[in-house]
C-alpha cells in the first residue's frame, strides 16, 4: 500500500546549535522526484553562512567542549545519537525517499540501518584506538599520537544522502572534530534533521553544523575557506578535482575524495552459478536506479556464456520495472530529478547510436510529474564507446563480450576509474589472478556489492584518494603527532 503520510520538513541551516535561515534570507525549492511536488523551502547558504559556521566550529575546537572530552564520553554521546536515529527511522526513511526518489523499502532496510550501524561502530571504536611508543634509544621517549584534525568540511552527493554523510561524520565526530556538513542541493532534508538529533543526543552546539546550498556557492566557500583544516568530499570526479584546486588556492587544507566509478564486472565461462552471477549483475546496475558509484555498469561477459547470462539478466530486469517509491513493493524508484533524468536519457540516445539496445531505453510515467526510466541494457558495446567509458549514473548497462580472462582484465582496467571491480569464476587460480590484476579499491569475487563497515571503501585512479569506513577512516580525520621527551 502506497504511503501517504509525510513527515515534518525543515529546510533551514543548523549553526551553533540552532536552526536558522541563510544570512541572505535566500531559499530554493526542494522538489520531490516522486511526483514533482515542492516539499519545502531550503536555505540557500553561501559564503557568509559558511564563515559563520566555521567561526563557531573553530570556537568549539578552541575551547575543547567536544575534542577534549574523554573518548569514552564521546562514545556514549554518539551511541545516544545512533539510538535517536534508530528511534526516528521511519521519519528519516520517508524524508530520504521523498527527497531523492529511492524506494522506501531500501530507505528502511538499507539507508537508515546502515547509518545507525555506522555511528555505533565508530562510537564503539574510538576508546579502543591506542597511540604508539617508538623504539628509540633509551634516553629519549618518542610517542606517536593521533589528534583531531580540527574544523572539517564534509560535502556529499544525493545518491545515499544519509549513508554518505554518516561514513564521514561518524569517524570525524568520534575523533573529536567540529563539522560543517553541506548536503547535496537535491537531497538536503535528512542531513538537516540529523543535526537536530545530534544536539538532542548531547553533541555540543557548534560541533555539528549544516549549511545546505548549491555547490558553486556553499560548496566552493567550504573548499576555499582559510580556516577549514580538511575537506572530505564524495561526488563526481570533476568536482573532486575542483576541491584539489580549492585547497591549493587557499590554505592547503587536507583533501579526501570519494569520486566516480565505472565498474568492470566480469563473468567468465567457468562460472559455476550463472543464475547467481546474472542476478548480481542485475542488482549491480539497477539497485538505487543505477545511481551508484559502484554500479556494475560495464558487464564484461566471456563469449561462451554471453547468451545464457543475457537471457537470465533480461528476466531479472523485467522484475525491476520502475514503481512509486512510496510503495513498499517497489524495487526501482525515481531518478533524483528531471535534469539528471534528461542526462541519462541523452546517454541512452547515444547508446542507440553506438551499440544495440536489448531492453528498456524509455522514460515512463509512473506518477505524474515524477522522474522514471526503464531498466536498460545495451549489448555489442565496445569499451572505447562513450557509454562504456563515461559514468552514466542511471539504470543503463553496457555489455561487452570478451574471450577469456586476460582480455576481460584488460578491458576492466581500461578506464579512468578504479573504484570497484567484480569477477566470477569457479577456478581459484583464475580468481586469484584476476583479483590481483584488477585496479580497483574494492574487488568482488563470486559476489557483488558486498558491504560491511569494517572494510575500507575508496578508489584507485580518478575514483579518488583516501578511504571511508573501517579504522582506516581515522587517518583522514586525525593528525599524527610525534612527541620527543628527553629523559634525564
Ligand atoms: P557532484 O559532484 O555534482 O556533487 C557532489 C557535491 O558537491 C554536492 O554537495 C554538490 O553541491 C557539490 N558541488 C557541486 N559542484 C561544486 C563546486 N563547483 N564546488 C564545490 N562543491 C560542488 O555529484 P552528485 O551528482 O551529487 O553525485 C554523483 C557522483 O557522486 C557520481 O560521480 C558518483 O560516482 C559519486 N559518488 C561517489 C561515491 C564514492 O564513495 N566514491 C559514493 C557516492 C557517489
Amino acid at each position: 500500500m502506497i504511503i501517504t503520510t509525510s513527515p515534518e520538513m525543515n529546510g533551514q541551516a543548523f549553526i551553533a546549535g540552532a536552526y536558522t535561515a541563510a544570512v541572505s534570507g535566500k531559499t530554493f525549492d526542494c522538489i520531490s522526484p516522486v511526483d514533482g511536488r515542492v516539499l519545502t523551502q531550503v536555505a540557500a547558504c553561501d559564503v557568509a553562512d559558511v564563515d559563520l559556521a566555521v567561526r563557531v566550529a573553530r570556537e568549539a575546537m578552541d575551547d575543547g567542549r567536544w575534542c577534549n572530552l574523554a573518548p569514552a564520553v564521546r562514545k556514549r554521546t554518539l551511541l545516544r545519537f545512533a539510538e535517536l536515529i534508530e528511534q526516528h527511522a521511519e521519519e528519516l526513511a520517508l524524508l530520504e525517499t521523498l527527497d531523492m526518489g529511492k524506494p522506501i523499502r531500501d530507505s528502511r532496510a538499507v539507508d537508515v540501518p546502515a547509518t545507525v550501524n555506522c555511528f555505533r561502530w565508530y562510537a564503539e571504536a574510538i576508546d579502543k584506538v591506542y597511540g604508539e611508543v617508538a623504539p628509540t634509544a633509551s634516553n629519549v621517549l618518542a610517542t606517536i599520537t593521533r589528534e583531531p584534525l580540527g574544523v572539517c568540511g564534509i560535502v556529499v552527493p544525493w545518491n545515499f544522502p544519509l549513508i554518505m554523510a554518516a561514513w564521514k561524520l561518524a569517524p570525524a565526530l568520534a575523533a573529536g572534530n567540529s563539522i560543517i556538513l553541506k548536503p547535496a542541493e537535491q537531497s538536503p532534508l535528512t542531513a538537516i534533521r540529523l543535526a537536530g538529533l545530534a544536539l538532542e543526543a548531547g553533541i555540543p552546539a557548534g560541533v555539528f553544523n549544516v549549511v545546505p546550498g548549491f555547490g558553486e556557492t556553499a560548496g566552493r566557500a567550504i573548499g576555499l575557506h582559510m580556516d577549514i583544516d580538511g575537506v572530505f568530499f564524495t561526488g563526481s570526479t570533476a568536482v573532486g578535482k575542483l576541491f584539489m584546486q580549492y585547497s591549493g588556492q587557499s590554505n592547503l587544507k587536507k583533501v579526501g575524495l570519494e569520486c566516480g566509478g565505472k565498474t568492470g564486472h566480469i563473468i567468465l565461462a567457468d562460472c559455476g552459478d550463472l543464475d547467481a552471477a546474472a542476478e548480481a549483475a542485475a542488482y549491480g546496475i539497477f539497485f538505487n536506479q543505477g545511481e551508484m558509484c559502484t554500479a556494475g555498469s560495464r558487464l564484461i561477459l566471456d563469449a561462451p556464456i554471453k547468451d545464457a547470462v543475457l537471457e537470465k539478466l533480461t528476466a531479472f530486469a523485467a522484475t525491476m520495472q520502475p514503481g512509486n517509491p512510496l510503495d513498499p513493493e517497489t524495487r526501482l524508484g525515481a531518478m533524483v530529478n528531471h535534469e539528471h533524468t534528461q542526462r541519462v536519457m541523452e546517454y541512452i540516445r547515444l547508446g542507440n547510436e553506438e551499440a544495440e539496445l536489448l531492453i528498456g531505453g524509455k522514460q515512463c510515467e509512473v506518477v505524474g510529474g515524477g522522474c522514471y526510466i526503464e531498466p536498460t541494457i545495451f549489448h555489442q558495446v565496445d569499451n572505447r564507446m562513450r557509454i562504456a567509458q563515461e559514468e552514466i549514473f542511471g539504470p543503463v548497462l553496457a555489455v561487452i563480450t570478451v574471450n577469456g580472462v586476460d582480455e576481460a582484465i584488460r578491458v576492466a582496467n581500461d578506464s579512468i576509474y578504479g573504484l570497484a571491480a567484480g569477477v566470477w569464476s569457479d577456478n581459484v587460480n583464475t580468481l586469484f589472478k584476476a583479483t590481483r590484476a584488477l585496479k580497483a579499491g574494492v574487488v568482488y569475487a563470486n559476489c557483488y556489492d558486498a558491504d560491511d563497515i569494517t572494510t575500507p571503501f575508496g578508489g584507485y585512479k580518478q575514483s579518488g584518494m583516501g578511504r571511508d569506513k573501517s579504522l582506516h577512516a581515522f587517518d583522514k580525520y586525525t593528525e599524527l603527532k610525534t612527541t620527543w621527551l628527553r629523559l634525564r
